[in-house]
């Protein structure tokens, strides 16, 4: 059997379907997947196992056997704490067919095959009676369904159909309950991830702004979630506008509706401000009283408590579908709406009451085309003001009014900079699998005539698009949006490559070139979702451990992952080194590129793996960096940039070094396919 993937090109820039063995789509699962860090989630798993204990107890206590139901086993962990806490028996339920595999080995391993049935199926296709999967209703309800938005996955449904037909009424649920929090903020930094802001562009003939169109200003944006790990973000970022209150809460003991509907709470602003953001997480009570809760609050909430690290849950940003002067003293009304599967916020004056119904249960639906274009990373990337002043600079020295300037990259502002720069004529291409998003921006504007997109893919360019002329600049940031590594924007040298019969002999390329930079770090957590995890709360679960190995050695170990840095963490324990560079004043040459050598480790520390980003040199002295912008001390502590996910490679096995007595050093090999776009590498102490 053979599935089809959809690999992004680098050197096509277009998104590809290949072929691939059946079991690679769940070797991508395992390796890629969350259970490694959810086996290291130890608040989690000591609660769980109380609240299962508790929930064993009160329906022992009232003298019955303790059926479970455990919808979501994947390794089996929940139902193994369930049969140790005294379960006369367990059914585990797993979708997923190599999870459910797993499970069986995992329980046979610890000896619960006599207490716990691993059911391979979906839990709406579990079937009860004599002759079912389940002999007979449970009275105990065990899940762990949850994302970081809580519903996500699925959870709602699921608990809908389980009480409707696999347990019995009035039955224990661990999680007894969940409770959804919200915080109103106002916050530059994250605002700039929803909207574009006004770009104000020096040029010689006096100050020119690039305005929004008023479609994005009242645009609701896109419904899917922004999670982020909140305690990365410094106070300083955002101002508080109401205290921490709770928005919805539901009781998994009882029926569970999952249709659409909306909550509606009244905030008392705690100062005044723009209304702008929700920032919002998630706690689960594990039994009736509250009194074992797993909570996902962020640092601010509960200053004295520990704060278990966790990539599974995070927290959630909303933004609400414009800004909302807040005056203090006036109350408004927040609600929430949200379908089976997501949540969306609005606020409403408590002038606007009467405007209840209006508010209704739709989902948003983005009707500018930015958010369809541009993500909430990228938005932040057009917005940094830092970056546009250096693109700016570079493009002042390379354009004049007698420019043929042709931009390749996706949804860029260049042509619009460029066009505010004084070049005659621009000419904008984007990839023809991919709309013209950034009309009405032209339109407000008025450069609709002034900026053409040729909507061809380079290879295929004809002299007709250019009305016969030679381009004389080529620019790009570069960004493609199918980019998943840092160097999968590349791709603008091979567009570069695709067009160089319309260029003019000396013409200028900007960037001028790339560079690959890579640095050895030690993560504060990262390193835990690469980790195996031996014995989880007493249980054997190296099955897992081996299987996610497995999983890895099929392809994913030499690959590097992406990983937006500013949110994990880490410290150099080598300097940052230069690899490869990428002249894209050439064409991509034939052969390969490849770079060996090795790093010195200045710092003591545990190498868990090499970070890798790009650099682009725009122009002589003007570099922007996709990675590294500073190591912040003497410890070693880095600043990563905000808008980029960098490549991380883990290593297979930890190097650590805690003396540097003997100076260690990681040797590496480091090779650019020009064929593939693809970067192969490989580390050794
Ligand atoms: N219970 C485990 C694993 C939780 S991850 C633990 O706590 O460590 C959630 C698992 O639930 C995944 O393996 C997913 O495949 C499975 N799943 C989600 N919804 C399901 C459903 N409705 N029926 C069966 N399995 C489901």
């Amino acid at each position: 059997m053979k599935t089809f993937c959809g690999r992004a090109n680098p050197t096509t820039g277009a998104m590809e379907w290949l072929e691939e063995a059946e079991d690679y789509d769940y070797h991508q699962e395992i390796a890629r997947s969350r259970y490694a860090d959810m086996l290291h989630d130890k608040d989690r798993n000591v609660k769980y196992y109380q609240g299962i204990r508790a929930a064993v107890s009160r329906v022992k206590g009232r003298g019955e056997k303790a059926i479970v139901l455990d919808i979501g086993t994947g390794t089996g962990l929940l139902s193994m704490m369930a049969a140790s806490a005294g379960a006369d028996f367990c059914y585990a339920v797993e979708v997923f067919r190599p999870m459910a595999n797993a499970a069986v080995k995992i329980v046979e391993k610890n000896g619960f095959s006599d207490k716990i049935k691993v059911i391979n199926k979906h839990s709406t296709e579990v079937t009860v009676g004599p002759d079912g999967d389940m002999e007979c209703r449970a009275n105990i309800l065990v899940t762990e369904l949850f994302d970081t938005e809580l519903i996500g996955e699925g959870a709602l449904p699921t608990y809908e159909h389980a009480h409707k037909y696999l347990v019995q009424e009035g039955c224990e649920a661990v999680p007894h309950r969940a409770t959804v929090y919200v915080q109103l903020v106002e916050s530059k930094r994250m605002w700039a991830w929803n909207k574009l802001f006004p770009v104000h562009v020096e040029a010689e003939d006096g100050e020119k702004i690039i305005v929004p169109p008023s479609e994005m200003e009242n645009c609701p944006g896109v419904p899917s979630v922004c999670d982020i790990q909140l305690n990365q973000v410094p106070s300083s970022d955002f101002t508080a506008l109401s205290d921490v209150v709770t928005m919805f809460s539901v009781d998994f003991s009882k029926p569970v509706q999952s249709a659409s509907t909306c909550y509606r709470v009244q905030l008392e602003p705690v100062r005044p401000g723009k209304a702008q953001i929700v920032l919002s997480w998630w706690d689960i009570d594990m039994d009736p009283s509250g009194t074992i809760n797993c909570t996902m609050a962020p640092y601010w909430v509960n200053p004295t408590a520990a704060l278990q690290w966790r990539d599974h849950w995070m927290q959630c940003v909303y933004f609400l579908p414009r800004e909302e002067p807040l005056v203090q003293g006036q109350k408004v009304h927040l609600t929430a709406c949200r379908d089976e599967y997501s949540v969306w916020y609005t606020l409403q004056k408590a002038s606007q009451e009467e405007d209840e119904a209006a508010v209704g249960v739709q989902s948003p639906v983005c009707r500018c085309h930015a958010h369809l274009l541009w993500n909430r990373a990228r938005f932040g990337e057009l917005n940094d003001q830092q970056r546009t002043r250096q693109y700016i600079q570079a493009l002042r020295t390379v354009l004049n009014t007698d420019s043929v300037c042709l931009c390749i990259s996706d949804g860029s502002l260049l042509p619009v900079l460029a066009h505010c720069l004084g070049a005659k004529q621009v000419q904008y291409f984007i990839l023809v699998s991919r709309l013209l998003h950034l009309s009405l921006l032209f339109k407000a504007n008025h450069l609709e005539d002034k900026i053409r997109v040729i909507e061809a893919r380079p290879e295929l360019m004809k002299p007709s698009h250019f009305e016969g002329k030679k381009i004389s600049v080529l620019v790009g940031e570069p960004f493609f949006s199918t980019s998943l590594l840092p160097w999968h924007n590349l791709y603008f040298w091979y567009a570069r490559t695709a067009v160089t019969s319309h260029l003019t002999s000396n013409v200028t390329v900007l960037p001028q070139s790339a560079s690959l930079h890579m640095m050895i770090v030690e993560f504060q957590d990262l390193w835990r979702i690469r980790s195996p995890c031996g014995i989880c709360e007493g249980f054997d679960v190296q099955t897992m451990d081996d299987m996610i190995k497995d999983s890895l050695n099929f392809r994913e170990s030499k690959e590097a992952e992406p990983h937006p840095l500013w949110e994990y963490p880490c410290k150099s324990l080598s300097d940052p080194r230069e690899v490869l560079t990428f002249d894209f004043r050439a064409t991509v040459p034939e052969h390969c590129l490849s770079s060996e050598g090795s790093v010195n480790l200045v710092r003591k520390g545990k190498s868990h793996g090499a970070v890798l980003w790009m650099e682009y040199h725009l122009a002589a002295d003007i570099s922007i960096s996709t990675g590294l912008m500073q190591i912040s001390n003497e410890k070693g502590n880095c600043d990563w940039n905000r808008h980029c996910k960098q490549a991380v490679y883990f290593f297979s096995s930890v190097i650590e070094s805690e003396t540097l007595a003997a100076p260690a050093a990681v040797t590496y090999a480091i090779n650019f396919d020009t064929k593939t776009g693809e970067i192969a590498m490989d580390f050794k102490l």
